[in-house]
């Protein structure tokens, strides 16, 4: 140990290189690792620290409501959902393309696990992801709104991130000036970055939820689709299946949810 490398490790912030330069140049010493490579490994460890530190800053800037990855998802449990397909997104070589990813349909099927995973493995190669829910964005957008802030929350919450996530679309259904501000998101994103969107309405019933403004939301889903993967859930909701399965709910309730 020595207190002037400890003192400059301070004063550089190399947290690593501080915990492990004494172990590791022992180590060098009895096996006769030459002065480069363990340069190496002293550099290596430093690195790796900052990696892993950025991994998780981008997971916390993230706001995911929780934490879950494609490893977790089970895909026996989901045979509507292609696992061929979302592998592919895995490979993240969409958002490269600015492509968006839309998945759609029934509750509990795993549209919002899916989401996030596919946001986490961003994270992890060092992409800024956003996650909100339609209705958090909203309210987001009219508190902009109120304080004159409007272009410059577009500018930073919008267009800052890599990959934009907007889960739940169509349960709030949005009245004229909301529809019309969430209209702006999507046109500003347009071919400027990714978004995956998650829905519970199918295509058709979209304007319901945009004010039963057929026009705004022909125009919203033409930017949306331009470049898209469409992924079509189906099957039964995973929470019900669970509850089936520790015999809480019985298989006709199961039956009605997974039609509805
Ligand atoms: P949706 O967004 O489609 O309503 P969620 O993604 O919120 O559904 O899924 C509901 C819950 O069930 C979550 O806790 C999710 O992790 C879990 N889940 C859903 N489908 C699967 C699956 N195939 N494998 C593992 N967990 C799943
Ligand atoms: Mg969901």
């Amino acid at each position: 140990m020595s207190e002037t490398v400890d003192a400059l490790c301070e004063e550089l912030s190399l947290t690593a290189v501080a915990d492990h330069y004494a172990t590791l140049a022992d180590e060098a010493a009895k096996k006769k690792r030459s002065f480069v490579e363990y340069l190496e490994q002293v550099l290596s460890a430093e690195a790796a620290l900052r990696a892993e530190r950025s991994r998780e800053m981008l997971i916390k800037l993230a706001t995911f409501p929780t934490v879950k990855t494609l490893e977790q998802f089970d895909f026996e449990a989901a045979p509507g959902a292609p696992k061929a397909r979302l592998q592919e997104l895995s490979g993240l070589a969409f958002i490269e393309r600015r492509e968006n990813v839309i998945l759609l349909r029934p509750s509990g099927v795993g549209k919002t696990h899916l989401a996030i995973a596919l946001g986490v493995r961003a994270t992890q190669s060092g992409i800024k992801v956003r996650f909100i829910t339609a209705a958090d964005l909203v309210m987001q957008l009219e508190k902009a709104k109120r304080e004159d802030r409007f272009d410059q929350y577009l500018k930073r919450a919008i267009l800052g991130p890599r990959l934009l996530i907007l889960d739940e679309i169509g349960y709030l259904p949005m009245q004229k000036q909301q529809a019309d501000m969430f209209f702006q998101v999507i046109a500003k994103r347009y071919e400027q970055g990714s978004v995956i969107l998650t829905s519970n309405l199918s295509f058709g019933d979209w304007d319901q939820s945009f004010d039963d403004n057929a026009a705004l939301t022909s125009a919203m889903l033409d930017r949306l689709l331009h470049h898209a993967h469409v992924i079509q859930i189906r099957g039964e909701s995973y929470r019900l299946r669970d509850a089936r399965q520790s015999g809480l709910i019985g298989s006709k309730a199961n039956a009605t949810q997974a039609t509805a």
